[in-house]
């Protein structure tokens, strides 16, 4: 967490700022003559923010007394964390399509050139980045989804770990998310997965599922046989008897020399039976977005799984 926490704390001081400042300029202002420049702060030299005139060419929606958005995914400016309000006008990032009051993202941008939400959402927990649709578990519901919630866990001596908790099956390490296919790997943190799968690995109320599974038979043998496509599982097996599986279709039965326990669903990887596994996930539905370098974002926020695909600079959205 330690690559986290600082950009939340600086992003969460920029916020506090940005919503002072606003209130201030709501108080002060006049109607139609905001001067917001007259009372912005000389900037550090090393801030990069965007020029005016780039941040004029953004476009923005007055909205209209039903107060519709141009795409409806939420009601809250996350940067003053007001609802927007009729005759607001509202400035949306061209490349991630997220929006906020004009007058609160001006200030920002002028900050800062990337978007608030793409710079804090996107994140690392040891090597591993953690993005839309995931989220960790301390940052905020905009990021991403309650089911795609994961923790980083900080190690002393080793890099930080993802931890995924499923509400049956307990808690797996992360360590590979891809993002454009769709799925990750995990491994058990627990200990033994060949047990928990040989109980039934439960993955209910999570929208992870195998994407490739096969049916190993596992067999309890007094001696180790050493046929081919026979894998041992160590932390089965005991000081005098070895638990092994083989793929169920395409090798011999070892009833011969060994006792069937059972067959077992295995969702595959290369290692599984060192307790890793690989799991995807179909919904939201970013690949294509990934593989079109968009910016896969919230249909709604707090209602489905559904997404869209923020990226081209859409015109005409004054209205
Ligand atoms: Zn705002
Ligand atoms: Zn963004």
């Amino acid at each position: 967490m330690f690559g986290a926490g600082i950009p939340v704390l600086f992003i969460v001081g920029l916020v506090i700022y940005l919503r002072n400042k606003v209130e201030e300029d709501y108080n002060n202002r006049h109607p139609n003559q905001p001067e917001l420049l007259s009372t912005t702060p000389r900037l550090d030299a090393s801030v990069k923010g965007l020029d005016g005139q780039t941040i004029e060419a953004y476009p923005v929606t007055l909205l209209s007394e039903s107060r519709r958005l141009p795409r409806p995914n939420d009601n809250t400016c996350p940067i003053c964390l007001s609802e927007y309000q009729a005759k607001e006008m509202i400035r949306t990032i061209p490349d991630c399509e997220h929006y906020f009051h004009a007058v609160c993202i001006d200030e920002w941008l002028k900050l800062n050139a990337a978007c608030p939400l793409c710079q804090i959402c996107s994140t690392l927990c040891g090597s591993q980045t953690v993005r839309f649709p995931f989220r960790l578990i301390d940052q905020p519901q905009y990021c991403g989804y309650q089911d795609f919630e994961l923790s980083c866990q900080v190690q002393e001596t080793t890099q930080d770990v993802t931890i995924l908790t499923f509400p049956y099956a307990g808690n797996f390490s992360v360590f590979h998310i891809d993002y454009a296919q769709q799925v990750l790997q995990l491994s058990y943190s627990e200990g033994c997965l060949p047990r928990i799968l040989l109980q039934g690995l439960n993955l209910s109320g999570s929208p992870f599922m195998s994407v490739n599974t096969q049916s190993y038979t596992f067999y309890n043998c007094s001696t180790m046989v050493q046929y081919p496509g026979v894998t041992k599982i160590p932390c089965l097996s005991g000081f005098n008897f070895y638990v092994v599986a083989i793929l169920t279709d395409g090798y011999t039965p070892l009833t011969s020399v060994c006792l069937e326990i059972a067959k077992v669903m295995v969702p595959m990887s290369t290692d599984w039976w060192e307790d890793g596994m690989t799991l995807g996930w179909n919904q939201p539905d970013c690949r294509w977005c990934e593989s079109h370098q968009g910016t896969c974002l919230f249909e709604n926020v707090g209602a489905g799984l559904q997404a869209r695909c923020g990226s081209a600079i859409k015109h005409g959205m004054l209205h």
